[in-house]
């Protein structure tokens, strides 16, 4: 039997057309017009007018934070419930992490955490460079709620929107609402180049800037000289005609995988499976399903995964929080409950990521279904 897996790439048949072209007008590299088309339409699907085609989200977290200035002792906070390509990057540059815990409404930076947060560095005197906000599994962040508190400190924001395409807040498209925003186009996510991501600029002086760091800072004589270094993280022509088909198919990719999310729902009615919660206030692009298992389950999800994987079936925990990860074991966090504990260590603890790619079955997703409820 094929393995069923999370997320895997769902292809609409655009794409092949796109790198054909590539390939008939030999251009293979460098940039080239899918790159530029690709661009284009993210900037009308988005109403953000300077995306930068790069080659991983985790590169356009990176040149973000060097656009605000991020160096080496400077505080750099970031949603704990995320992955660690949120983050990563700002180690990269030396900065100091500290974490915000989640709200129970969509596993998101709770503001309140955020305030007390920004309220302790306030107090010692010490401004964050930046506040990376992350929209998980697909859906958006309490905007409302985090915005006002970032603009009383006077800390510009990251929206880490990896997650999140196609989704939005009150009617606005997630990925618009940072300083800066970031996209992945990695293979498991739902708009894939096999491997991508966009730094989503709102001023063309943001995406001249970030465009000299991604093409290894050469300075404008044709020799190539060199003031500082930069990277090489472009995205090619030939990933950027994968991410043309995609976007073709978008439409039809936010409505399978709603379908999914929804038939998880109807069929754990009932049961000790709770599928995540969804906030009235956007709309989410349900990238992937994730669901908490009550105590009454009597199994913890690592057992789930454990089992699944025996039938061939990828699962996976919820994302284990960054304050909680080794590597940033000397980081500060702030929770988001009045007695000192972390809701998101309560996520990790309960929490199920199902399988939920565009082309899941109904067959398939009943098997998962009936696997899950049996061992419970
Ligand atoms: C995938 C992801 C990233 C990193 O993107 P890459 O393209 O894999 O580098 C960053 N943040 C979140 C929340 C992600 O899910």
């Amino acid at each position: 039997m094929n393995r069923i897996f999370l997320s895997p790439p769902y292809m609409g048949g655009g794409e092949q057309k796109y790198i054909s072209e590539a390939f008939e007008s030999n251009w293979i590299a460098p940039l080239g017009p899918n790159v530029t088309a690709f661009e284009r339409e993210v900037s009308e699907l988005l109403s953000v007018p300077y995306p930068l085609a790069l080659s991983s989200g985790t590169a356009a977290i990176h040149l973000a934070l060097k656009y605000l200035g991020v160096g080496q002792g400077d505080i750099v906070l970031c949603s704990s419930f995320t992955f660690i390509g949120s983050c990563g990057a700002a180690a990269f540059e030396k900065a100091g992490l500290a974490f915000v815990d989640s709200e129970p409404e969509t596993w998101n930076m709770s503001p309140r955490a955020l305030e007390k947060a920004l309220a302790y560095y306030d107090g010692i005197g010490k401004r964050p460079k930046a506040v990376i906000v992350v929209d998980l599994y697909g859906q958006s962040a309490d905007w409302d709620g985090l915005l006002p508190v970032c603009a009383r400190y006077g800390v510009p924001v990251i929206e880490d929107a990896a997650e999140a395409l196609g989704a939005s807040y009150k009617g606005r498209m997630c990925g618009s609402f940072g300083d800066v925003g970031a996209l992945s186009f990695n293979g498991n996510k739902l708009v894939t180049t096999s491997g991508g991501g966009m730094t989503l600029c709102h001023t063309k002086e943001q995406y001249d800037r970030l465009l000299f760091w991604a093409t290894q800072a050469k300075e404008p004589l044709p020799h190539y000289e060199h003031r500082e270094i930069g990277y090489n993280y472009r995205l090619s022509n030939i990933c950027a005609g994968i991410g043309r088909g995609q976007l073709e198919i978008l439409p039809e990719k936010l409505r399978r995988r709603k379908a999914i999310f929804e038939r998880y729902k109807a069929a754990f009615e009932g049961t000790p499976v709770r599928v995540m919660p969804v906030s009235d206030q956007g709309i989410p692009n349900c990238w992937l399903t994730a669901v908490t298992l009550d105590d009454s389950a009597g199994v913890t999800p690592a057992e789930i995964c454990g089992h699944m994987n025996t039938l061939n079936i990828e699962t996976r925990p919820a994302w284990k929080p960054m304050h909680a990860q080794p590597v940033f074991a000397d980081c500060k966090a702030f929770p988001h409950n009045d007695d000192g504990s972390f809701f998101c260590e309560t996520v990790f603890a309960h929490g199920l990521c199902l399988p939920s790619g565009d082309a899941l079955t109904t067959e398939q997703q009943d098997m998962v279904v009936s696997e899950i409820t049996r061992i419970i």
